[in-house]
């Protein structure tokens, strides 16, 4: 596994997103009948690659949506009451969801890239980036989102791209390049 130099990552995303966003257009509209078969795959092949702790590039660049039952959560184990923890950390956005009001979170410890409330964090940093989703179609809007910041998910397309050539054959082990 080797550290994810962001640098790089912005270069590759400015000089591919183009290309790959399209991809993801055409493989939400006509998925292969393997997709979710195939994503679990792929995840498994991208952990092998990419280091979060190296990155930490959606704590610092996005914010989580904190549901009710994560508020409630998170702001029991700081000792303050849901109230509190809105008025000091979020805001409402257009669509009704609670969303950070600082970037990077303020619960980034910046030295390290951990997280400081990693044992009860938002549901949705638990399941980041969403490779692996049982529905994925349901997904890959999100991805063609989340591909702007997420080497992992990134890399997750490449070898999306990869395998489309290949009909969506997968084979074993897995040869992507
Ligand atoms: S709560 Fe933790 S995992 Fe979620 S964005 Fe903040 S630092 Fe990252
Ligand atoms: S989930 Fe993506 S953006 Fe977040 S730390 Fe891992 S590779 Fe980086």
């Amino acid at each position: 596994m080797e550290a994810v130099n962001l640098r790089h990552f912005r270069k590759q995303m400015k000089a591919n997103k183009r290309r790959m966003k399209g991809f993801l257009t055409r493989l939400e509209k006509k998925p292969p009948r393997n997709l979710d078969k195939i994503s679990a795959t792929l995840d498994k092949e991208v952990w092998k690659e990419v280091d979060c702790l190296s990155c930490a590039n959606c704590c610092k660049k996005m914010s989580p949506t904190f549901t009710p039952v994560d508020i409630k959560r998170i702001s029991s184990h700081l000792g303050m009451t849901p109230v509190a923890f809105k008025e000091k950390w979020l805001y409402l956005d257009r669509t009704g969801d609670w969303m950070n009001v600082k970037q990077p979170c303020q619960f980034l410890n910046l030295s390290t890239n951990m997280c400081s409330i990693y044992e009860v964090r938002p549901a949705d940093c638990a399941g980041f980036p969403h490779l692996a989703k049982k529905k994925m179609i349901d997904y890959v809007h999100i991805h063609r989102q989340n591909i702007e910041y997420c080497p992992a998910t990134f890399r997750w397309v490449e070898m999306m791209e990869d395998l489309a050539k290949k009909d969506f054959k997968l084979e074993y082990p897995v040869a992507i390049v």
